[in-house]
């Protein structure tokens, strides 16, 4: 398929009037064609208006209908083919096995969000019905329904460049919800955005619905993505990506004449915490697995495991004896941009540089496009006193804290900002110690686990990829997972409406 690299507004391909950009290959740092062009005010503006008209029409679709406008989508996305698969490798630098597991993912999303809205449980229909004689005073007929938020602008993850950015998890639980979505495409992977955009617009026209319905926008800079949060059409906004880009998005929303919801997910160093006899028994496994998981795909996902805790010990050298030996065989690896890439290093050289922190493992050395992985190590005291230590290196970097006991460890822990994830290895002797601090747990954590990772999330009716700020905005939702579908719902009440006003899903109780 040919990229024109246009905009797509209202079901059409339109020219950006804005300046232009181009897709870099981060394994060698060249430009790919075509050029895409930057959205205008004006074409934002157009893009927010037409969401707008969609609104109230593609809210009162038919659950069967919008079921079947997201499988069209999940259809078009992989009658794409290769052409999608090769963009998508080009422009992230991710492999093969990777970029066709994620496309796997992003279908079975939209499909389980189909799934979800035949369900119709999301609508959270009640009825407390009329009760003349009451006294002493009678009681209303009393209906209540969720209502879709109105047209929500998402913003295409880097990471993710097709599970959580044109057609991933915040645009599938908005159209699930009955939101029009805009999408300001991550400008990593512009041509990925494109075609899986292309097949979003052609599934909102195969299903007559309104072509303001979906929008995908291209910038240059954040010009586009400032002037959707702050238009007054737009509802609520999903976002994955720095803590910085989330939180000056935030601040753009809560300024806004009427404050709308970011739901932005941003940063999380998810803890591990490693208690003694786990570490005893299994410490070399334990080292092993976790090296594994620190390096899956360059160590670019938020659920990275970014600390480990653990008490000092013969348990704790076995661990780290295993994940140096496997860290010092990782091979260097390219990560999703040129910006990223840099930004990992100046990590990394600051955790080098910070006092009491010492180097324990080192990757391979590659490309002066990849990165390579790095463990460090501090003690409890350093890392309590300098609250730097916490900031996230988004990739394969790794810090352990060694605290000298378990009241140590519990203030560490408690020293900790809000998390995605929080792991516990444990073993039969250590559930004692473990239960006395899961109450503290919870206050941290969207995701708690047991011997194993927060890499790798389960897209499921029970997963919560969320938590405390900073690991997100707000810690009473998640991005992933049929719950994310409430992010873009209100409730509404209906006192004393005669039938034939009352929303349809509302008549027949
Ligand atoms: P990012 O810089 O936050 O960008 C995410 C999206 O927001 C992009 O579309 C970006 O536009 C836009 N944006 C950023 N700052 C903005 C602002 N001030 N106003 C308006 N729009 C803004 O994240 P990234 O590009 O994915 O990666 C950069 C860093 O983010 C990484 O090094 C890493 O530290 C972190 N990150 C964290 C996670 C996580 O899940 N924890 C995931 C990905 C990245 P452009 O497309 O024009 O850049």
């Amino acid at each position: 398929m040919t990229l024109s690299g246009d905009l797509l507004i209202g079901g059409a391909n339109v020219r950006g009037a804005a300046a232009t950009f181009s897709a870099i290959n981060p394994a060698n740092g060249t430009s790919m064609e075509p050029s895409f062009a930057g959205a205008t005010k004006e074409q934002v503006e157009k893009a927010a208006a037409l969401a707008w008209d969609a609104f109230p029409l593609y809210k009162e679709t038919s659950l069967e209908d919008r079921a079947r406008f997201l499988e069209a989508v999940a259809e078009g996305i992989l009658a794409l083919g290769d052409d999608l698969v090769l963009r998508a490798i080009e422009e992230t630098g991710l492999p093969r096995g990777r970029i066709e597991g994620e496309r796997a993912r992003t279908v079975g999303q939209l499909r389980l969000f189909a799934k979800e809205v035949r369900d119709g449980r999301f609508q959270e229909l009640r009825f407390d019905p009329a009760d003349a004689e009451r006294k002493p005073v009678a009681k209303p007929d009393l209906r209540l329904r969720n209502v879709a938020l109105g047209p929500v602008a998402v913003f295409g993850a880097s990471n993710f460049p097709l599970a959580f950015s044109v057609a991933g998890g915040d645009t599938a639980s908005a159209l699930a919800a009955g939101c029009p979505v805009i999408v300001k495409a991550h400008s990593a992977h512009p041509g990925t955005s494109a075609l899986v955009g292309k097949a979003v617009v052609n599934a909102v026209a195969a299903c007559g619905l309104p072509s303001g319905t979906f929008a995908l926008l291209f910038d240059a800079g954040f010009e586009v993505g400032q002037a959707l949060v702050a238009d007054h059409r737009i509802r609520a906004v999903g976002f994955t990506g720095s803590r910085r880009g989330g939180t000056a998005l935030m601040k753009i929303a809560s300024e806004r004449k009427q404050p709308i919801p970011v739901y932005a997910e941003m940063s999380s160093i998810n803890p591990v915490i490693l208690y003694p006899n786990a570490l005893l028994s299994s410490g070399a496994d334990i080292g092993r697995s976790f090296a594994s998981s620190l390096t899956l795909g360059a160590g670019q996902f938020c659920t990275n495991p970014g600390l480990i805790i653990a008490i000092d010990g013969a348990g704790l050298a076995a661990f780290i004896e295993s994940a140096t030996a496997a860290l010092s065989e990782s091979q260097a690896q390219t990560m999703l941009t040129g910006g990223i890439c840099d930004a990992y290093r100046k990590g990394v050289a600051k955790l080098a540089a910070a006092s009491s922190v010492s180097r324990v493992a080192i990757g391979k050395d590659g490309t002066s496009h990849q990165a390579t992985a790095a463990l460090f190590e501090t003690t409890a005291a350093a890392f309590l006193a300098n609250p730097e230590l916490q900031e996230e290196v988004f990739g394969a970097a790794g810090l352990i804290v060694r605290c000298q006991d378990e009241e140590e460890l519990r203030r560490v822990v408690e020293s900790l900002e809000g998390q995605l994830t929080i792991a516990l290895h444990v073993d039969a002797k250590d559930v004692v110690a473990a239960s006395q601090i899961l109450p503290q747990l919870e206050l941290l954590a969207g995701r708690l686990l047991v011997n194993g990772f927060g890499t790798g999330v389960e897209v499921s009716p029970a997963m919560v990829h969320g938590g405390p700020y900073p690991a997100t905005s707000d810690g009473r939702s998640t991005s992933v997972g049929t719950l994310a579908i409430y992010r873009f719902l209100r409730p509404v009440s209906y006192q004393d409406f005669p039938v034939d006003l009352l929303p349809a899903p509302l008549k027949n109780f």
